[in-house]
């Protein structure tokens, strides 16, 4: 999987000016973010983090992601109208995952009162890393999918422009062009544009539901470019917003600062703490209301870690997706293993092999944002603690992926230039649009390649791990 330049990477003066352009480059390109320091403000800002170099990613596995997005949709959308298959499938966990649970009490009673919802959009990411077996061919294993609030298919709409400026400075010309374009800002604004004209009102606006701190606005403000572009109003407000200002009329339309809403894309709401008890009410309001929701609330549940380890059971996709055996085929073969640790034998059986081997498993809490997970003796110590109580059905385990490393250097505001070994993660975007019964939309939007240092088990880009990279097909 090497890619052409290994040799350039210690070429330390070649090096040192490179990443000095690919900076400025980055900054003209727009592949920014606020600080840490002021959040809040646009004054001052930084470079994203990314790698000064595109990592080789094999092409056949880059295509195999591509292959089964659409299939991935499907299976989401299927999952969130099956209120049994969700029902059966958390029991386990809603008894001691309280987040999960108010989750899940909203999709009742959602349910109960009738879905005055009638569109449906979806935009998740499918994020896997290259597993190296022991005949060392590399195979594509997903590590889950995000059904809410996937981020960074905005700024990396940007990053193959820097990497190229980088590769051409570095002698690399012919290798800069086969970088690949990649656009998931536009394709996921088109499935917003799609839902938001199947909402049926021109003058309705579509409502980004942002967090408290946002430094990661500009993410945000590719995909509302592209909205604005295409003439559809944009609002972006805060949970607050909509408890203090957000309604239903009679028709469960919903309205804030007396603007119709047609769509809510949350990039909010996906962990406990974007909750309190006002929260909680504006996303019960929100979920009531007739607005087209990214994701609705049934979507967000399929997005679960516990669903996950689920699917992998024999017999669970065939019966989510009827009739389709080539589907469910590409789909299984990009599962690792996953292990339910639901009381029983099962579960005593898995828990007592990871705590005798715990380097081969990640044990995994039903949250979400990076830096959740535990490893190795960490994981051997909690599950050691929780072996016999009903608080371990509130993970699940997993095989641990073990790519093969590759040498880069990762930029990063105010960091030291140095080369690390770095793994990668290929997220795939998948938008699909629903209205009723009938899929009007179901695409693969873009890619987003995600680099870290080897020393970091866990975590993504918000979360300070890993970086922006481009994919180089070897
Ligand atoms: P989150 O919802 O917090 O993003 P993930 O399941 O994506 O949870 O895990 C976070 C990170 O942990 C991933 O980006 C990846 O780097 C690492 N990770 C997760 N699962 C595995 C695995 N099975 N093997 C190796 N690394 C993993
Ligand atoms: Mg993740």
């Amino acid at each position: 999987m090497a890619a052409p330049w290994e040799g350039v990477l210690r070429d330390e003066p070649a090096i040192q000016e490179a990443a000095s352009v690919a900076v400025d480059a980055a900054l003209l390109e727009g592949v920014l973010m606020r600080t840490e320091r002021e959040p809040n403000a646009s004054d001052v800002v930084n470079y994203a983090p990314f790698t000064l170099l595109p990592s080789a990613v094999p092409s056949a596995l880059f295509e195999q992601a591509y292959a089964v997005q659409q299939d991935f949709n499907l299976l989401v959308d299927a999952i969130s109208q099956n209120k049994e298959f969700l029902e059966r499938t958390l029991a386990s966990t809603i008894k001691v995952d309280d987040f999960t649970a108010q989750l899940f009490r909203i999709h009742m009673q959602v349910l109960e009162e009738g879905l005055s919802q009638s569109v449906f959009l979806g935009i998740n990411r499918s994020d896997y890393m290259f597993d190296c077996g022991v005949d060392g061919m590399p195979a594509l294993k997903q590590i889950e999918i995000n059904t809410i609030a996937a981020s960074f298919g905005g700024l990396t709409s940007r990053t193959a422009a820097v990497h190229g400026r980088v590769l051409k400075m570095l002698g690399k010309s012919e290798e800069a062009s086969r970088l690949l374009p990649n656009n998931p800002s536009k394709g996921l604004a088109l499935g917003i544009a799609k839902a938001w004209e199947l909402y049926g009102s021109q003058s309705a606006v579509v409502m980004f539901l942002v967090e408290e701190v946002q430094r990661n606005i500009f993410d945000q403000r590719c995909i509302e470019n592209e909205l604005w572009n295409r003439n559809i109003r944009v609002i972006r407000k805060r949970f607050r917003d909509v408890f203090e200002k957000g309604s239903l009329d009679d028709a469960k339309r919903l309205y804030i600062d007396g603007q119709e809403v047609a769509v809510v894309y949350y990039r909010e709401g996906y962990v406990p703490k974007n909750y309190d008890r006002q929260n909680w009410e504006a996303r019960l309001l929100l979920e009531r209301s007739r607005a087209v929701k990214c994701p609705d609330i049934a979507t967000q549940l399929a997005g679960t870690k516990k669903v996950q380890q689920e699917l992998s059971r024999p017999g669970t996709l065939e019966r989510l997706l009827p009739g389709r055996t080539e589907a469910i085929a590409r789909i299984r073969a990009t599962f690792a293993g996953l292990y339910s640790l639901d009381m029983g034998e099962e579960g005593d059986k898995i828990a007592a092999a990871a705590i005798a081997d715990p380097d081969r498993f990640v044990l995994k809490p039903q949250r979400e944002g990076g830096g959740n997970n535990l490893y190795g003796e960490e994981l051997r110590q909690v599950l050691e603690k929780i072996r016999d109580s009903p608080e371990r059905t509130s993970y699940i385990l997993m095989d641990k992926i073990k790519p093969q490393p590759a040498m880069n250097y990762l930029l990063r505001a105010h960091s030291p230039l140095q080369v690390s070994e770095c793994i990668s993660e290929l997220g795939i975007f998948g938008v699909y649009v629903r209205q009723d019964k009938e899929m009007v939309m179901n695409k693969a939007a873009g890619h987003l390649l995600r680099t870290k240092a080897i020393e970091h088990a866990d975590g993504g880009v918000a979360a300070g791990v890993a970086v922006l990279d481009s994919p180089y097909l070897v």
